[in-house]
């Protein structure tokens, strides 16, 4: 770990105005309000609005009278508004990054090139999609029957996300919303409210009154008195798989259904043939990539005995020169993570696998950096040897800059491996042997597979996962289905009836 010595000039990102919740396309004061923390400093940078219950059924309610006007508006026009949302995104990238830096600690070099551009490609690619919305003519046996089905919104969505990737995870729910002419309304986590709502702010003058609505709180207070609200149509959560068992619990009881995108462990197989230094860099990107929260991270390494040793050396070697930092320096490589209390969790995980067994080869400890950083929550890049995969780290969702390194035998014993454990969302293989590749991608439990890269999720292929990762798929034509239903419109062309009564 290498902190970064360039001077620069410290810019947090300051609001334009205070933050209000956003109902009806008003901005809507609270009573109560909380602090927004920079994780970079610990200090407060700004303060953000807590949304009571009432609010929370009358932003419902804002949507819901929203609904019936924009579900007539044009597929042409969804998809020319959807357009023009992406544009307003990409129009100041540096202020983005700027305040994602601010907000989560998101480094500014990655903020600029894969937060707002993969948002803006979001937008685009469903505002693609708005026009193209089609039911099916079903073949029937009846000469005199016609039926077929049309695709219709299901009215106001509940959108809760976390913190971190929020524009990204934001732009997932939202644009196949609208564009199946749904109207939305959106709970941010307390940890990453105020790029949601600048967003809203941004399309104010694109979308009418009532069509995107944010509140603004606590998990337990907000998100709950969101999702049990009977106005509901459905429920699409980003979050971890605890928080989803809450939800679909209070979900049931009204009877909405729910999209559920989850946690992950993501298995990393790296076979004796492998082209170890793309695969080394692979991993690296694959856990460290944002600071290590995200949810296909890279956090399970299993490496063949023939090739774990180099591997394990490679890695360690460019882990060490990874440059720490203040996220709004552009020199850093790797920020803080989002709160105090997630670093001292994600150390808590550490400790415990440590207990178990496992051996830290790089990292696993806070990092003290120089003021005005020292109140910030740094924890460097980490590496943990877990041989026979048989410590917590090997099976629990860290969600934090954490991989462990475990050796495998064969083929049948890293596909063992990395199927084991409740989470099926992202996996991977690296091997030269295409029979190999093919193979494991095959028998691997997981949404998505990787042969040879790891990390790239392109729009229009379908995101999620299986077991406790979730279900129902975003960022493809799919998400299309997931929000709208088909209404079957069955004719009868016959001119005659046959007599069957009096
Ligand atoms: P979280 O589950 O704590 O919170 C997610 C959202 O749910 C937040 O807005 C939060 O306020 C809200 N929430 C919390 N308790 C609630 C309740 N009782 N009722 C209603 N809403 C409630 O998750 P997090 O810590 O913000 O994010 C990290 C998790 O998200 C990790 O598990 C990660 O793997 C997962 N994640 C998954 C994906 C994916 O696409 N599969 C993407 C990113 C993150």
């Amino acid at each position: 770990m290498t902190v970064s010595a360039v001077p620069f000039l410290r810019d947090p990102f300051a609001p334009d105005a205070p933050y209000a919740l956003r109902i009806g396309g008003e901005e809507i004061a609270t009573v109560a309000h909380f602090d927004a923390i920079d994780p970079s400093t610990g200090e407060t940078w700004t303060r953000l609005p807590q949304a009571d219950a009432e609010q929370v059924a009358a932003a419902v309610q804002a949507a819901r009278r929203a609904f019936p006007s924009w579900r007539r508006t044009t597929p042409a026009t969804r998809q020319q508004l959807l357009w023009q949302m992406a544009d307003a995104v990409e129009a100041d990238p540096a202020r983005w990054a700027r305040l994602l830096a601010t907000e989560n600690g998101r480094p500014l070099r990655e903020a600029t090139v894969a937060d707002v551009p993969t948002c803006a490609a979001i937008l685009r690619y469903f505002s693609g999609l708005a026009v193209d919305q089609r039911g099916d003519q079903i073949p029937i046996e009846a000469p005199d029957s016609l039926v077929y089905t049309v695709r219709e919104p299901l009215g106001v969505i509940a959108a809760l996300i976390p913190w971190n990737s929020p524009i990204i995870t934001l732009a997932n729910k939202l644009a196949p919303a609208l564009a199946t002419g749904n109207t939305v309304v959106v709970k941010p986590s307390e940890f990453a409210s105020p790029s949601v709502l600048e967003f809203a702010r941004l399309m104010e003058d694109i979308l009418p009154p009532g069509v995107l609505n944010v509140v603004t709180g606590f998990g337990p207070e907000v998100g709950a008195a969101l999702v049990a609200d009977p106005d509901v149509a459905k429920i699409t959560f980003t979050g971890g798989s605890a928080t989803a068992r809450h939800i679909m619990a209070a979900a049931g009881r009204v009877l909405t259904p729910a999209i559920m995108e989850l946690g992950g462990k993501g298995a990393m197989i790296v076979c004796a043939d492998a082209d170890l230094d793309a695969a080394v860099a692979d991993a690296l990107t694959g856990i460290f990539m944002a600071n290590g929260e995200v949810c296909v991270a890279a956090s399970r390494l299993l490496v063949h005995e023939d090739v774990h040793d180099a591997f394990a050396e490679r890695f360690v070697e460019v882990a060490r020169r990874i440059v720490v930092g203040d996220a709004l320096d552009p020199a850093t490589q790797f920020g803080p993570l989002v709160s105090a209390a997630q670093r001292d969790r994600v150390l808590g995980c550490v400790a415990r696998a440590v207990a178990e067994g496992a051996e830290p080869l790089v990292g696993g400890h806070p990092l003290a950096l120089p003021a005005p950083l020292d109140g910030g929550f740094y924890l460097g890049p980490t590496l943990l040897r877990d041989a026979e995969g048989v410590t917590s780290g090997s099976r629990d969702e860290i969600f934090g800059p954490v991989t462990v390194l475990e050796r495998f035998r064969d083929e049948d014993d890293a596909v063992a491996r990395a199927n084991a454990g409740p989470y099926g969302l992202a996996a991977g293989v690296w091997t030269r042997d295409l029979a190999r590749a093919h193979r494991v991608a095959r028998r691997l439990e997981a949404g998505i597979v990787w042969v040879n890269r790891w990390f790239d999720l392109p729009v229009g292929a379908p995101m999620g996962g299986v077991g406790d990762s979730g279900f129902g798929r975003e960022l493809s034509a799919e998400t299309m289905r997931e929000y709208s239903a088909p209404k079957v419109v069955n004719v009868d062309l016959s001119t005659e009836r046959p007599l069957l009564w009096g």
